[in-house]
C-alpha cells in the first residue's frame, strides 16, 4: 500500500512532462523490464493501442493545462510498451491531434521512447513530418545488451537496434535523434559499454540504475554492502572526463550541476519537483512509470482524461509528495551531505513495506560515493562544458552572456537553431492542421518534407527566413481565410531553386506576384493565378496555367525578376535587405516600396559604417548581430517623425529600420532591435515572467504603462543602449577630448543608466520574477553595476540619483 506522510496543501506545480503511452505490449521480452517483469500488473487490463478518442481526450487535457497555467512548452514523450507497434497512422494522429489543440503560446517538444527494432524510413519519414524527436534504448555492446534486451525467443534485438541508430545518423534523420539511454547492469564492462555507445555518436547519453527497491534490492555480486554502481559509473566518468566530456551524459551533468547549485537534469536525482504525469492507453492518469516497480498499483491516481482535469492529478497525493523536495525526504536523507545533488535518488527506490517511501534510496550507499567522487574530482570543473541550461539548449555559459545583456556566436546560433525548430513547427501546423490545406498545399508540404531529407541545408535557409513565420503565424491565427498566399508552396519552390532540384513545384500567385522567400519575387504578367517554378543551371522557368513561361537567368537583369538583395558589411555580416517579401509587414510600420540603385546604395554606406562601429565600440554585440541578425527589412519614414525601428516575435532574425540620418545612429537602432529579437527567443524557451501577472508597470522610457514583459523588453533593450552611449562616450572622449558630442555621449549614458537600472528595480519588487527570470535580471544588473562607479569617479553628477538597486 502507499504511504504518505505529505498531504497538505502546497502551491500546485504545473505538469509540463506528459508520457502518452500508444501502445500497452512490446516486441521484446527483457527480463528487466519494469512494466512486464515488476510487481505491477495494470497493464493486463488495458487495450493494446491507445484508442483515437482517448487521444483526442489526452490532447485536449493537455492544452487545457497548457493553457490554464500559461506554459511557454510542455514535452510529450510518446511511449509504451513499444510505441511504435501502435503503427505510423496512430502515432501520426496522436501528433496532430497534439498540435492542434494546443495553444499557439505554448511550444510542443514532441518525442518518441521506442526499443528501436521496428524503426525504419516510414516511420523517420514520419517523425520528420510531425517533428518528432527519437530516443532509443540500447544497453552498450551487444553482449551488455544481450543480457536483457532479448525477443521472448531468446534472439538478440541488437543489430536491429544498431540499424536504428544508423538510420538517425542518416544526414535527413540526424535531427531526429535524441540520444541514448542505457540501463545499467554492473556485470556488464563499463568502458566497454560506453566506448560501444560513444562510437554511435549520440547526441547524448543517460545512464539509469536498473529499478529496484528495499524489498527487491538490486544485484550486488559482492555483497550487500558493496556499491558496484557507484564503481562502475566512477569508471565511466574518470573516461568521460579524461576525453573532455565528448557526449553530454545527463547523470553526469546532473551532478555536475547540482553540485554547483544549478537544477538537475533527471528526475533521478536532485530535488526538483516532478512535474510529470503518465496517460495510460486506456486515458487513466499514473504517477512516473517507475513506481510500478514499488507494488502492484503504486502508480495509480485513479483518475482519467474524460472524468477529470490534469489539475485534479497533479494535486493527487502522491504527486505532491515528489514536489516537495527537501521537505519531501527522510530524516536521514534531509541530513545528509550530498542531498542537493542527490535528492535520495529516483523515489520509486526508496520503497518499503513498512514505510513506503520515507527512506533513503536503496542505491544511497552507490550515490553517495558517486557523488563525493564527482566532487572531489570535478572541484573547479565547470557545469557548463557540455549541457544546456534545463530544456533550453543553451549552456548555464551561454545563458548567462545572454543574461548580461550580450550573447556570442555560440549561445545566439543555438538561439538560431531553436527558432528554427519553431519554424518547423509551426509550419508543420499549417500543414497539418484540420483547417488547412488544399490539395496543393498537402503537396507541397510533402514535397519540402522530401527535400529536408535530401537537402536538408537548403531547406533550413528556406524554412528559418523570417518571413516564414510571420506567414505561418498569420495562417495559423486566421485560419484558411484572408491570405491568398501558400508558404509552403513558396517555400518549396524556394528550397527547389537553391538545392536545384528537378522537381517542378505549383505556386499560387499574390496578385500577379511569385513568392520566393529569400530569393526574391517575380512579376508576372497577366491574370493566372498559379505558376510552375522549375530549377534550371543558370536560373528558373515559372510557367501559368495558360502555359505562359517566364525564363529567369540568374546572371542577368530582368525587370519582372526583383531578387532580394544582400549587404556584406564585411567578411563577418552579411545581411539581406527584404524589400521584395510580400510577407516583410510584420513590423507595425508601413515598410518601404522596392529600393532604388541610391537609396540601396545609401543603405549599403551607412550599414557598412554602423557596423565598423559595432565591432570597434560593443564587441559583446558585433558576434551575437553577426550570428543572428540575417534581415533588415527597410521602413517608410514619415516626415518630422523621430527614428523609427521594430522587431517583431513572429519574424526571428529581422529587425525593421527606417534609414536615419546617420550611420552611428543606425548602429544604436540595430544593436537595440536585436536585443528585443534575442529575448524573444529565449522567452520561447524559458518562462523567465509569471504569465499570470497582468498589471502595468512604469517604464522610464515611456508615457503608457508596459506589462510586465514589455517592461522586461524595454529593459534589455536599454542595457544595450546604455552600453551603446557608454562606448561613445568612450570612444569620443578618447579621440578629441571633451567636447560638445563626448558630452552629449555621457548626458544620454548618465540617462540611460538612470532609467534601466530604475526599472531593473521595478522588475526585481515585482515579485513575478521566475527563477530563471530573477537570474536574467541579475545577469543585466551586473552589467550596469561597474558603471555606476564610472559616473561617480567623473565630474558629473547627473547618474547620482541612479540606483541604489543596482547597488
Ligand atoms: S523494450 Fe522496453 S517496454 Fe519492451 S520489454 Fe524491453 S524494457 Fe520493456
Ligand atoms: S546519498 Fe543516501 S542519504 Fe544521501 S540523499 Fe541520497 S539516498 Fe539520501
Amino acid at each position: 500500500m502507499l504511504h504518505l506522510r505529505h498531504t497538505r496543501d502546497v502551491e500546485l506545480v504545473p505538469f509540463r512532462q506528459f508520457v502518452l503511452k500508444l501502445h500497452s505490449r512490446c516486441d521484446l521480452a527483457c527480463d528487466h523490464c519494469y512494466v512486464y517483469e515488476h510487481e505491477d500488473t495494470q497493464w493486463r487490463g488495458r487495450p493494446m493501442a491507445s484508442p483515437r478518442r482517448v487521444l483526442e481526450q489526452t490532447a485536449v487535457r493537455i492544452a487545457e493545462h497548457a493553457a490554464a497555467h500559461r506554459l511557454s512548452s510542455v514535452r510529450v514523450v510518446l511511449h509504451g510498451g513499444e510505441p511504435l507497434l501502435a503503427g505510423p497512422e496512430t502515432i501520426g494522429f496522436a501528433a496532430e491531434q497534439l498540435r492542434a489543440a494546443l495553444p499557439d503560446s505554448c511550444g510542443l517538444d514532441l518525442r518518441i521512447h521506442t526499443n528501436g527494432v521496428l524503426l525504419d524510413r516510414r516511420f523517420c519519414d514520419l517523425f520528420l513530418e510531425h517533428d518528432i524527436r527519437v530516443g532509443i534504448s540500447l544497453d552498450g555492446d551487444r553482449a551488455a545488451n544481450d543480457l536483457h534486451r532479448r525477443y521472448a525467443d531468446g534472439r538478440s534485438s541488437h543489430s536491429k537496434v544498431l540499424s536504428a541508430v544508423a538510420l538517425l545518423q542518416e544526414p535527413g534523420y540526424r535531427r531526429l535523434f535524441a540520444g541514448i539511454l542505457c540501463t545499467i547492469d554492473v556485470r556488464n564492462d563499463p568502458l566497454a559499454v560506453y566506448e560501444a555507445l560513444t562510437a554511435l555518436d549520440p547526441p547524448g547519453i543517460d545512464f539509469l540504475l536498473p529499478h529496484a527497491t528495499w524489498v527487491h534490492p538490486p544485484l550486488r555480486p559482492d555483497g550487500p554492502e558493496s556499491t558496484p554502481y557507484a564503481a562502475w559509473l566512477g569508471a565511466i566518468y574518470e573516461r568521460w572526463e579524461a576525453e573532455g566530456r565528448p557526449v553530454p551524459v545527463r547523470t553526469f551533468d546532473s551532478v555536475l550541476r547540482t553540485l554547483h547549485g544549478l537544477s538537475s537534469l533527471t528526475e533521478n536525482l536532485g530535488l526538483e519537483p516532478a512535474d510529470l504525469v503518465v496517460i495510460e492507453t486506456d486515458g487513466t492518469l499514473e504517477q512516473a512509470d517507475s513506481l510500478r516497480t514499488a507494488f502492484d498499483g503504486a502508480a495509480g491516481t485513479g483518475f482519467n482524461v474524460f472524468d477529470h482535469d490534469l489539475d485534479r492529478a497533479a494535486r493527487h497525493p502522491g504527486m505532491i509528495d515528489r514536489q516537495l523536495g527537501l521537505a519531501g525526504l527522510c530524516a536521514t536523507c534531509r541530513s545528509c551531505p550530498v542531498v542537493s545533488s542527490c535528492g535520495g535518488g529516483l523515489y520509486a527506490h526508496r520503497y518499503r513495506e513498512e514505510n513506503g517511501f520515507e527512506n533513503p534510496s536503496v542505491f544511497c550507499g552507490d550515490l553517495k560515493e558517486f557523488i563525493t567522487m564527482v566532487a572531489a574530482r570535478g572541484e573547479g570543473t565547470d557545469p557548463a562544458r557540455t549541457e544546456p541550461t534545463a530544456g533550453t539548449g543553451l549552456t548555464d555559459r551561454q545563458w548567462d552572456e545572454l543574461a548580461a545583456g550580450h550573447g556570442g556566436t555560440e549561445a545566439v546560433r543555438v538561439l538560431v537553431g531553436q527558432q528554427l525548430e519553431i519554424d518547423r513547427t509551426l509550419l508543420a501546423h499549417v500543414a497539418t492542421s484540420a483547417s488547412a490545406p488544399s490539395a496543393s498545399t498537402s503537396a507541397s508540404w510533402r514535397l519540402l518534407t522530401e527535400f529536408d531529407v535530401q537537402v536538408p541545408d537548403a531547406c533550413d535557409q528556406v524554412m528559418s527566413h523570417p518571413y516564414n513565420r510571420t506567414w505561418a503565424t498569420g495562417r495559423w491565427q486566421r485560419g484558411d481565410g484572408g491570405d491568398s498566399g501558400d508558404g509552403l508552396a513558396e517555400s518549396a519552390a524556394a528550397v527547389a531553386l537553391r538545392a536545384g532540384s528537378e522537381a517542378e513545384v505549383r505556386v499560387p500567385l499574390r496578385g500577379g506576384v511569385l513568392r520566393l522567400p529569400g530569393l526574391g519575387r517575380l512579376l508576372v504578367d497577366g491574370d493566372a493565378a498559379f505558376v510552375s517554378v522549375r530549377s534550371r543551371e543558370d536560373g528558373f522557368t515559372a510557367t501559368t496555367d495558360s502555359g505562359a513561361t517566364v525564363r529567369i537567368v540568374w546572371a542577368q537583369q530582368d525587370p519582372r525578376w526583383q531578387p532580394t538583395r544582400t549587404v556584406a558589411a564585411d567578411a563577418d555580416w552579411t545581411v539581406r535587405l527584404e524589400d521584395t517579401d510580400p510577407c516583410r509587414d510584420a513590423h507595425g510600420h508601413p515598410v518601404s516600396a522596392r529600393l532604388g540603385p541610391e537609396e540601396f546604395a545609401a543603405w549599403e554606406r551607412d550599414l557598412t559604417s554602423a557596423w565598423a562601429l559595432i565591432k570597434r565600440i560593443l564587441p559583446g554585440y558585433a558576434e551575437g548581430i553577426a550570428a543572428g541578425l540575417s534581415v533588415i527589412t527597410p521602413l517608410q519614414r514619415p516626415s518630422g517623425r523621430r527614428d523609427i525601428s521594430s522587431s517583431a516575435r513572429s519574424a526571428f532574425g529581422a529587425v525593421g529600420i527606417a534609414r536615419p540620418a546617420t550611420a552611428d545612429t543606425l548602429a544604436l537602432l540595430l544593436v537595440h532591435e536585436f536585443q528585443h529579437v534575442k529575448l524573444g527567443a529565449v522567452l520561447d524557451l524559458d518562462d523567465l515572467i509569471d504569465g499570470n501577472d497582468a498589471r502595468a508597470f512604469h517604464a522610464p522610457w515611456r508615457e503608457d504603462p508596459r506589462p510586465l514583459e514589455g517592461l522586461l523588453q524595454g529593459t534589455y533593450a536599454h542595457v544595450a543602449v546604455t552600453e551603446y552611449w557608454r562606448a561613445r562616450w568612450q570612444d569620443l572622449r578618447g579621440r578629441n577630448g571633451f567636447g560638445t558630442a563626448a558630452d552629449r555621449a555621457r548626458d544620454e549614458f548618465a540617462r540611460c543608466l538612470a532609467d534601466t537600472a530604475q526599472a531593473l528595480g521595478s522588475l526585481s519588487a515585482s515579485g513575478s520574477l521566475t527563477g530563471l527570470g530573477g537570474r536574467f535580471v541579475a545577469g543585466m544588473e551586473a552589467t550596469l553595476r561597474p558603471w555606476l562607479d564610472e559616473l561617480d569617479s567623473d565630474d558629473g553628477d547627473s547618474a547620482r540619483p541612479v540606483a541604489s538597486h543596482v547597488r
